[in-house]
């Protein structure tokens, strides 16, 4: 039995993967509804509920997790317990904007300079140190563009402290990239490291919309994006999937962000690639031999955000392939996924203009 703290899509797309392997999932979620729920069992429970996280403890060989904002100490009491991978430090380390900064420094990573605030004045005074425009975010808790804010001008410092929360924040140069790339890497227990070819993502207000793969990168580009995420693999002794989001400008790379888990730039390999991000996860978790992570063919992944096209409109497109997370639509939620496939880069245009033309796909 895997457990997983987190019962989203991605707890879902991980069961799907894993029941191949021969194994069974219990998920831990407070929402009863949570989509996790058809592919396993689900524990109802806050990640903070210690009669929960004991009874996954004692049902599972391993746990992991599928979003990274889990209360560091459910994760360190239940690496006590059964082992939680990636890591609990790997957990902390990403919890917090400044310190996945301090790491990409101290691994000398390429990336936006930053300055901690943790006043009004003090964002004030790293907005104008950095010099605007800047992107101010708070240090945790931020996703999907949410938490942050772009300033221009510096009128729009005012309010900006009580509007993010009084909170901690990062304030970073603004980096004016020509491109947003990801690098989704895989490292086993022993060491051995496997990465995906590079993702070019397209986001809109602050939601990852498109993704394609492999990206129209160099050779050195690939080298660069896996050398970042073997370096901090490698660093932390990490074990599964580690995502990095990187910014591309006149073919430098400079990470942005990382998580410890799968991500949604990575769904394009359920079908795109030769093991998905989902099932090497697993593989790596387990301590099982990674899968090869070559391409087959090219891909396009879109995400299905706020309301749902018809199926068989979907479906009608060769190459397409559906992936739903039986959530209620919501405006800006996630509902679910088109990965469109196609042997070369002009077929999959075609594929992805039609799919473009068919209503509430919003590309
Ligand atoms: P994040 O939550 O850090 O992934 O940021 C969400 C989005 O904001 C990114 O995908 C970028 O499009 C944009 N963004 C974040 N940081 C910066 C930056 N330093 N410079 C320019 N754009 C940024």
């Amino acid at each position: 039995m895997i457990g997983v703290l987190g019962g989203g899509q991605l707890g879902r797309m991980l069961g799907i993967a894993g029941v191949s392997l021969g194994k069974k999932f219990v998920f831990v979620d407070p929402n009863p509804e949570a989509g996790a729920k058809s592919v396993g069992q689900l524990i109802v429970g806050d990640y903070d509920d210690e009669v929960s996280l004991r009874a996954l403890a004692e049902a599972c060989e391993v746990v992991t997790y599928e979003f990274e904002n889990v209360p560091l100490r459910a994760a360190e009491m239940l690496d006590e317990l059964v082992p939680l991978r990636p890591s609990p430090r790997a957990l902390e380390l990403m919890q917090d904007r400044l310190s996945e900064k301090r790491l990409f420094e101290y691994l000398h990573i390429p990336a936006a300079a930053f300055i901690p605030a943790d006043s009004e004045d003090e964002l004030r005074a790293a907005a104008s140190d950095l010099g605007l425009p800047v992107v101010v975010k708070t240090r945790r808790e931020g996703y999907d563009g949410k938490g942050q804010r772009v300033v221009r001008d510096s009128a729009e410092l005012d309010g900006l402290w009580a509007e993010l929360g009084e909170v901690p924040l990062l304030v970073e140069a603004f980096i004016d990239f020509d491109r947003e790339l990801s690098v989704i890497g895989v490292r086993a227990e022993d060491g051995d490291s496997k990465f995906y070819p590079l993702t070019e993502n397209t986001h809109r207000d602050g939601i990852l919309r498109v993704s394609v793969a492999p990206a129209d990168v160099s050779a050195e580009t690939q080298a660069e994006g896996e050398e970042i995420a073997a370096s901090i693999m490698e660093a932390l002794g990490y074990v599964g999937v580690l995502s990095v989001e990187l910014f591309e400008k006149d073919g430098i790379l400079a990470a942005n962000e990382m998580a410890p888990r799968v991500h949604n730039s990575g769904h394009w390999t359920i079908e795109g690639a030769d093991t998905s991000q989902f099932e090497n996860h697993l593989r790596a978790i387990l301590g099982l031999p990674l899968g090869s992570t070559a391409p087959r063919g090219v891909s396009a992944m879109v995400n299905l955000i706020g309301e749902l096209p018809t199926s068989s409109d979907v479906l009608a497109i060769e190459g397409a392939h559906l992936h739903l997370y039986d959530k209620t639509p919501r405006s800006g939620r996630k509902l679910g996924h088109v990965t469109i496939t196609a042997v070369g880069v002009e077929v999959l245009l075609a594929r992805l203009e039609e799919l473009g033309k068919i209503e509430n796909i919003g590309i």
